[in-house]
């Protein structure tokens, strides 16, 4: 049985079971079958009423507390996937305290619900409708309180984590939409290349190499599970696959440009939000593979960009510039432009050209809004912040 299959079943039999227990009750209640098979269609109908009512209090919520709101799902005895979810801005003001109010709305507007059903019974005495509204006010409560229950995927898991560890949830976000951003320049580096029935295996000596690049790019793209451990090994197996003698040169280059531009833009990141510069055998590592990847086709703009990040991170801002002065927006890739520019820019501001460096961050757009952060980081500290360890590469 799939477990879609498996829970949907589940879900049948706790609604049947439902059911059943609001009849009895009914007819305990009411002492009238007709009574009571209406009465508890009445308590099943209002749970549906409660989900939706949840859901509404979410997204009430978000549009209060302006958190950009990007999915709205209320399937109520289709599965259990209602949500409403949002994609709040990083840095914007207050926002562990947003979320904690946007987490609690759901099961606060159950509870609101509930006290007002019980309250509501004060104003009748039929045994009939006094019963209908004490089971819909219980469930009401019911599905407020287990929704405050930590468990995966809860309000109650969520407003735990914003409340204990506001600052540390705030940069995971913030990590996790840069991220996002490496991916969309890895997308349009590989140009959406390469889909496989073998894809998603992990990268092995003597697989394919364009296939281990594919796979390598499958599994470690967004939303797939991560540890941190076994990406650095799979990236190190795919540079050596890459440096290998029998492996062709376009491969060779593609490998390049990905691990150099994904690895180099991860530490940046790394020296500008966490303020670890980067180490200059991972430094050297970068401008190897970056190297690699310009051995084709040096002029095409992902092999510069993937140059220039390497010549950044070596503290070679002069270099990193002379190789962005011609991008054609328009003409290359528009993702891979936003991510030039900002990188020009960062260039510009380690060369003392602080105009230069608005103009660039400005040409960009705001496709990026998390690099641009970083770039901004960098322009507005004073001394320049180092990207890299003392050390200098020798040889560039
Ligand atoms: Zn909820």
């Amino acid at each position: 049985m799939s477990p879609v299959t498996s829970t949907r079943r589940r879900q049948v039999a706790a609604f049947i079971l439902l059911l059943v227990e609001a009849a009895l009750f009914a007819l305990l209640v009411t002492e009238s079958l007709a009574g009571a098979i209406v009465a508890a269609a009445i308590t099943c109908l209002s749970f549906w009423a409660h989900l939706v009512l949840h859901e509404c209090g979410h997204f009430v919520a978000a549009k209060l507390l302006r958190l950009e709101v990007v999915a709205v799902h209320i399937a109520p005895f289709n599965g259990w996937r209602n949500h409403v979810s949002v994609r709040p801005a990083p840095s914007s003001a207050a926002l562990p305290l947003r979320m904690v109010l946007f987490y609690l709305s759901g099961p606060v507007v159950n509870l609101c619900t509930a006290t007002a059903l019980v309250a509501a019974t004060a104003l009748t005495s039929t045994p009939f409708t006094r019963f209908a509204l004490f089971s819909a006010a219980f469930l009401a409560a019911l599905l407020g309180l287990v929704n405050l229950v930590p468990s995966p995927h809860s309000d109650g898991r969520n407003l735990l984590t914003w409340l204990s560890a506001p600052t540390a949830t705030s940069a995971a976000l913030r990590a996790a939409y840069y991220e996002e951003e490496i991916d969309r320049t890895l997308r349009t580096i590989s140009h959406g290349e390469a889909d496989d029935g073998r894809l998603g295996d992990p990268v092995r000596d003597g697989n394919d190499t364009r296939l281990a690049l594919a796979a390598f790019q499958r599994r470690w793209s967004t939303g797939q599970a991560r540890s941190a451990t076994d990406f650095v090994a799979d990236a190190e197996r795919l540079a050596a696959l890459a440096h290998a003698d029998s492996t062709d040169p376009v491969t060779a280059a593609a490998i390049g440009q990905a691990l150099s531009v994904q690895f180099g833009l991860r530490y940046l990141y790394a020296a500008v939000v966490t303020r670890s510069p980067v180490q200059h055998r991972e430094a050297v590592e970068i401008w190897e593979l970056a190297q690699l990847g310009s051995q084709v086709r040096p002029h095409e703009l992902a092999a510069r960009v993937a140059m220039s990040l390497a010549y950044l991170l070596n503290q070679r801002p002069e270099q990193a510039r002379a190789l962005l002065l011609d991008v054609r927006a328009g003409v290359d890739p528009p993702d891979l432009c936003s991510v030039a520019f900002l990188l020009r820019a960062i260039a510009e501001c380690h060369l003392g050209n602080h105009a230069e460096a608005d103009t660039h961050i400005r040409a960009a757009g705001g496709g990026y809004p998390q690099l641009t952060q970083v770039v901004a980081t960098i322009q507005a500290a004073d001394p320049v912040l180092p990207l890299s360890a003392p050390a200098p590469m020798a040889g560039i």
